[in-house]
């Protein structure tokens, strides 16, 4: 980028004592504006089954493709608008989709569980934007593709403070706490409006229309990777509209499960009140402390190795 090639040039100046002889005087550094992207799956160009979603799914070796050139339309788009510094966050299943060898080289990629801060691993007080792509809708959604909440075989429904949380939405929330605004999205209809709902109107790349959990109208993924950098790009020129989705602390997280057991079970944590037969509810520090309770949640089992 010549962002980065002019900074390499100013050391190299400096370093030989002959910074007096720049023009203009001065040790002007590019300002450095650092965009964080987490990229799910089920919102991207064309998913409606896990046909797609997974390796076990016979096209999922193109739909990794077409997520990767998703994340990297939205790469485009930040640069664009002025990024340098990016960190993309591998945000679906296993969190080993993205073929990171397509990626620029100053590029830096989370990859795989569990981990803290989960789907916004990467993010800290330093970035100044976030961006979603491929997001999905709710599990407590009647329309969006593929709708479900980080888990679509254990969980029913997670709520903040008592409001329905979407992936989006709680994940706005975790930026929010390191003060960083939500700029843009891209997914179905029904996962743009039902984060917009929640956070606030935040720029949308519609990539298809919902016609059912498994069913969508959908875009090319050409007309998709140009819609997202457009999107992105357009987002970042207008960056300071977007505020924070600050939810202070402490909070509270009511969670619904499938399932029976999980439930009984983590009731005997002092942490945890059983709410009904199947739901739990804790209370948080704040986002950060909730985002790992939910992580542990998700992710323990005693029979995990290694
Ligand atoms: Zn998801």
């Amino acid at each position: 980028m010549p962002s980065s090639r002019l900074m390499c040039s100013a050391l190299v100046v400096a370093g030989l004592g002959i910074a007096a002889l720049n023009p203009a005087g001065g040790h002007a550094q590019a300002r450095k504006l650092k965009v964080h992207i987490s990229v799910d799956m089920e919102g991207v160009v064309g998913t409606v089954t896990g046909d797609q979603l997974g390796p076990a799914g016979f096209e999922y070796s193109r739909y990794r493709e077409f997520m990767t050139r998703e994340a990297l339309a939205a790469i485009d788009g930040a640069r664009a608008g002025g990024a340098t510094d990016i960190v993309v966050a591998d945000a679906h299943g296993n969190g080993e989709n993205l073929l990171i060898e397509q990626f620029p080289a100053d590029v830096r990629i989370i990859r795989s569980w569990p981990r803290r801060l989960s789907m916004m691993a990467g993010v800290d007080d330093n970035v100044d934007a976030a961006i979603f792509i491929g997001y999905h809708a709710s599990t407590s959604n009647t329309k969006g593709v593929r709708a479900h909440t980080f888990s679509s075989a254990n969980l029913t429904r997670v709520a903040l403070n008592g409001v329905t949380m979407t992936e989006g939405a709680w994940n706005a929330a975790i930026a929010g706490h390191f003060n960083v605004p939500v700029i843009m999205m891209s997914g179905d209809d029904a996962a743009i409006a039902e984060v917009q709902g929640v956070v606030g109107q935040i720029a949308g790349a519609e990539t298809k229309r919902t016609l059912g959990f498994h069913s969508a109208s959908t875009l090319t993924p050409q007309a998709s990777y140009d819609l997202i950098r457009n999107t992105v790009r357009a987002a970042m020129a207008r960056r300071q509209e977007f505020k924070p989705y600050r939810v202070t602390g402490p909070v509270t997280v009511d969670v619904s499960f499938k399932n029976y057991m999980p439930v009984e079970v983590l009731a005997y944590l002092p942490l945890f009140e059983r709410v009904d037969s199947h739901s739990i509810r804790f209370r948080a520090k704040d986002m950060v402390e909730a985002s790992a309770i939910m992580e542990f949640i998700s992710e323990y089992r005693p029979d995990i190795t290694p």
